[in-house]
């Protein structure tokens, strides 16, 4: 039994993806807390933004945080859950938290090759890049305050579930 694995980071960043594959290889649960909340409430993020607000879309989302957590899972988590002290908090007690890091031209390309696959709404309207660079520029810190672990999210997802197993392999041993 190991701890659950938490994957953080702004959207784009590969948490649904790199989590598929490195639950698969460590043979954990894969769980998405965006999925989860939609499946619970039977309703898209879109739909609970726009019909109850964000702050209980917020709240939506650190009950599902608390829910999905359980041993041997890895947690692939919504991009704002770092917002809130108590999520922050709660990942970082609870299990090994890993932020997967990447530059905002990598995170603005991503996302304009595939807008579909990301249904909550855009934060504020703008253009991809400069929202991006927004939303980084307010979050990174607070990523890097939840997590135990800072991984390079720009390369290949195989490479990515490697270094993330290396530094798994590291937090066991000590
Ligand atoms: P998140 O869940 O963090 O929002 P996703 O896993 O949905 O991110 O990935 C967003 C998009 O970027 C998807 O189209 C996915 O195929 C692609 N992607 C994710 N990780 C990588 C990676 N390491 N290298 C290249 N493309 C990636
Ligand atoms: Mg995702």
């Amino acid at each position: 039994m190991t701890l659950p694995i938490y994957l953080i980071g702004a959207r784009g960043c590969g948490k649904t993806t790199v989590g598929q594959s490195l639950a698969l290889a460590q043979g954990c649960q894969f769980i998405d807390t965006d999925r989860w909340l939609q499946e619970q409430a039977q309703k898209s993020i879109a739909e609970i933004v726009e019909q109850e607000g964000w702050p209980a879309f917020r709240a939506r989302e650190t009950a599902a945080l608390e829910a999905v957590s359980a041993p041997s899972c890895v947690i692939a988590t919504g991009g704002g859950i770092i917002l809130s002290e108590h999520n922050r908090h709660f990942m970082h007690e609870k299990g090994v938290v890993i932020y997967l890091c990447a530059s905002v031209a990598v995170l603005a390309n991503r996302l304009a090759a595939f807008p579909q696959e990301e249904q909550r709404p855009t934060l504020t309207g703008k253009p991809i890049s400069e929202e991006v660079s927004e939303v980084l520029a307010q979050r990174d810190a607070l990523y890097r305050e939840a997590a135990h672990y800072v991984v390079d999210a720009s390369l290949p997802p195989q490479q990515v579930v490697a270094e993330i197993e290396a530094v798994l392999q590291l937090a066991r041993a000590s």
